[in-house]
């Protein structure tokens, strides 16, 4: 069983981890950033030094020493086709010579207007309208002012409480961590996060609490604009993963009771799942999207929030405080845009669904080899193993910073969602690679 890691990890608990791979204590360009930069979601007290990519390629990061890594997590899930990948930098290259940047507010430009036309085409029947911003928290900022601004504009000034599932993550400015669970990381912040309602996630064993908890918020529908919700997996909560079914009744409830529904597929979006959108598997379509991190194939940064056509209209009038009041300096960046068309290119075609299902495939023989386990979950290209520990299931839980610690030595990068260990690979990566990993997670786990 798993629990025979624990005499691993007991050996190993030492916490701070420490500056282990001296190769990298060497590294001048490790050196330099300590002096000079702050990294995200790190405790510089105790962090080792951050690895000094030099360069990357298909699947592999190389170290400044030459020593490859395995990105087995697509670079924090953005990456899709493999790093520097020639067709999107040849495009990208090609735009920057043709038109690099202009303000979008009264201007437009053909890479925004053509990734719209083709978003449209693949994203629910029932989107019609593409809002562009910069990341996935803004996405998702953009997508609650349209909601919450939705009803405001006709005249439902009482209809603004947002409902989230629990134990989601949604990005971290104001309006998402609100949101989002509430945990340590925003605690500083919690007297300033707007009041959000949660509903519990209907996981295996908790759907009929969480269809019996909706029911009753709907009975107060008319002070709730939206429900918010990761379709299907949710991707920082730890990878927890539930049925379309039960998204499709939290989805049907909402609807009938005139609640607007947010997908946040940032994460879920453009395949990882399987799918093109984990929307896919489910038969009532949100009413909002909102899609980021694989938009660009993780080339650069973008940020789309779709809508319908009843949305949008909500906002035409000749009054001009029903305008939707957001903006960013770099909104529908051409090149970014361009790195979405080229991502798309490459993601619509029968190679990448033969090698998003291949890695479907692999990752199943490998639940299957291990079927005495109970927490391996597949999802698409989405492998996820829990970890028991007796420390119960936390961000902070120590088996993070070993496990991390284990994989980054073998030349693979994980990043533990506390004693979550996940997989979540660019398509380009090869079987060979994948069984690789899998060797080395038997490994660590002593299986
Ligand atoms: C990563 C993520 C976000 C935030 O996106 P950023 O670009 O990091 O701001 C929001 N929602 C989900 C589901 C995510 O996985």
């Amino acid at each position: 069983m798993l629990f025979a890691t624990t005499a691993y990890m007991n050996e190993q608990i030492e916490y701070p981890v420490e500056n282990t791979n001296s190769y990298i204590q060497e590294s001048q360009l490790a050196k330099r950033d300590a002096k000079v930069v702050w990294h995200p979601f790190t405790q510089h007290y105790t962090a080792p030094f951050s690895i000094p990519v030099a360069r990357a390629e298909g699947a592999y990061l190389f170290d400044d020493s030459g020593r490859k890594y395995i990105d087995a997590i697509s670079s924090w899930w953005v990456n899709l086709h493999g790093h520097s990948h020639p067709y999107i930098a040849q495009k990208v290259a090609e735009q920057f010579l043709q038109l690099e940047q202009v303000i979008f507010a009264g201007f437009t430009h053909e890479p925004a207007v053509r990734l719209a036309e083709r978003l449209l085409e693949i994203l629910p029947k029932n989107q019609a309208k593409i809002f562009y911003s910069d990341n996935g928290s803004t996405a998702v900022e953009v997508a609650l002012k349209m909601a919450i601004q939705y009803f405001h504009n006709q005249g439902f000034t009482k209809k603004r409480k947002v409902i989230a599932l629990e134990n989601g993550y949604h990005g971290d400015t104001f309006g998402t961590m609100a949101v989002g669970a509430k945990s340590g990381f925003n605690a500083p912040f919690e007297a300033f996060l707007y009041e959000t309602i949660y509903l519990p996630v209907p996981i295996k064993g908790q759907e009929t609490h969480s269809l019996e908890t909706m029911k009753k918020l709907m009975e107060n529908a008319d002070e709730i604009a939206c429900f918010i919700f990761e379709p299907l997996i949710q991707g920082a909560g730890g990878m927890v993963m539930y049925e379309p079914k039960m998204l499709d009744t939290l989805i049907k409830l909402a609807r009938e009771n005139g609640v607007l529904t947010i997908a946040d597929e940032i994460m879920t979006g453009f395949g990882r799942t399987g799918k093109l959108f984990a929307t896919d598997y489910v038969e009532t379509k949100p009413d909002i999207l909102c899609l980021s991190k694989g938009l660009t194939g993780g080339a650069m940064a973008l940020g789309v929030t779709s809508c319908t056509q009843e949305i949008y209209d909500a906002f035409l009038s000749e009054d001009r405080r029903k305008t939707l009041f957001h903006s960013h300096s770099f909104t529908a960046n051409p090149l970014a845009c361009t790195a979405g068309l080229a991502s798309l290119d490459l993601l619509l075609n029968e190679e990448t669904e033969n090698k998003i299902l291949k890695i479907n495939q692999l990752h199943q023989e490998f639940k299957q080899k291990h079927a005495q386990l109970s927490n391996i979950t597949v999802k698409g290209t989405i492998l996820s193993i829990e970890i028991q520990t007796e420390e119960g299931t936390s961000y902070f839980n120590n088996i993070r910073d070993i496990a991390y610690k284990f994989f980054i030595e073998k030349g693979i990068l994980i990043r533990p969602l506390g004693n979550v260990i996940y997989l979540l690979p660019p398509y380009c990566i090869s079987e060979e690679d994948l069984k690789y990993i899998y060797g080395c997670i038997e490994d660590f786990l002593n299986l």
